[in-house]
């Protein structure tokens, strides 16, 4: 009936009071929605992680079998981990949250009441944020970049805990694109959708499993995969320097020959070939950008590698 996705790397630290808190709250809503208790599973899957995570989840698997795990070869990403749980649910109604705490996994009986209002998607959206000035201003730059260019609408603020039917899931399992933004990848399946207030609490116990590198990566992912207006820049500047070359050349023309003032040309030269030399090598670099995509998604290797699996 559920399935709870929970992507972990290196999260020994949280993995006990996460399994003992889902249990109790999956407990008491699969009592309430099917009748019985025990009519949903969790699956953790481990992206690589080098401590003791894995070892956990197998005893934790030992002693309840609706406890269920998987296991990456190594570290492939956050949201591929979440590619890999969407892939081996079997639920009716599909969760997904961080393994860290932060989304709370009391907030799970209040975004299925909602989706019992006849929705297809429930987003949690977090009220107060926790960040920092610089944290928030990059967010909301990127937000607003994806939102303005993408095509699709994505809910701002949104944690990774939300909750949706199995037709969402199954749209998602058929994108098999190998660089994956979740959050935009759901934005664009469409169906009924609902914004869902949650807490977000400041992470458990350790500490943040991005880095600098992982976020840059996710937001490249996450603009090339959704908005070619990257590319299409090229002719917007184009245009414009053109333009504004045709403009300046004859307005020399017009001094040399009507006023006699001759023309001195060193500077306005260094300045045109610096910023038209700069211009082509961004665009070109954008260009690549996306032709490394092209040669990735026609390699087509599989987007994981599993190494093992408990899921009976
Ligand atoms: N995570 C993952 N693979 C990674 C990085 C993170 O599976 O390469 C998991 C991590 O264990 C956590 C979730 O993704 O459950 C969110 O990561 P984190 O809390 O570190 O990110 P933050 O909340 O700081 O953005
Ligand atoms: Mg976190």
């Amino acid at each position: 009936m559920f399935s709870i996705i929970v992507p972990v790397y290196n999260e020994e630290e949280n993995i006990p009071e996460l399994c003992r808190r889902l249990t109790s709250v999956m407990e008491a809503l699969c009592a309430v929605a099917t009748g019985s208790p025990d009519r949903y599973e969790v699956i953790l899957v481990d992206d690589g992680s080098r401590d003791q995570t894995w070892p956990l989840i197998e005893e934790f698997h030992r002693k309840d079998k609706r406890i269920k795990g998987v296991s990456f070869s190594r570290n492939f990403g956050h949201h591929i981990a979440i590619t890999a749980g969407l892939d081996h649910a079997k639920g009716q109604t599909i969760v997904l949250m961080d393994g860290d705490l932060q989304d709370r996994p009391e907030e799970i009986p209040g975004l299925w009441q909602r989706l019992q209002e006849g929705y297809d998607l429930i987003y949690g959206i977090r009220k107060v944020k926790k960040d920092t000035i610089a944290k928030r201003l990059n967010s909301f730059l990127f937000w607003w970049f994806l939102n303005r260019f993408s095509g699709v609408a994505i809910p701002r603020d949104q944690t990774l805990l939300r909750i949706f039917d199995r037709k969402i899931l199954e749209v998602l399992t058929s994108m098999r694109e190998r660089s994956r933004f979740i959050h935009g990848m759901m934005a664009w399946t469409g169906f009924r959708i609902a914004l869902h207030e949650v807490e977000h609490a400041p992470r458990a116990r350790g500490v943040s499993k991005y880095n600098m590198i992982k976020l840059f990566r996710l937001a490249f992912n996450a603009i090339t995969s959704f908005s070619t207006f990257p590319l299409r820049l090229a002719t917007y500047l184009g245009l414009m320097s053109s333009g504004v070359g045709f403009f300046y050349a004859l307005y020399f023309v017009y001094k040399k020959i009507f006023m006699d003032i001759p023309v001195p040309g060193f500077a306005s030269t260094i300045v045109a070939v610096m910023v038209m030399g700069g211009v082509q090598l961004l665009m070109l670099g954008i260009i690549g950008e996306y032709l490394g995509r092209v040669y990735q998604e026609v390699q087509a290797r599989p987007i994981y590698v599993l190494k093992e699996q408990l899921l009976d």
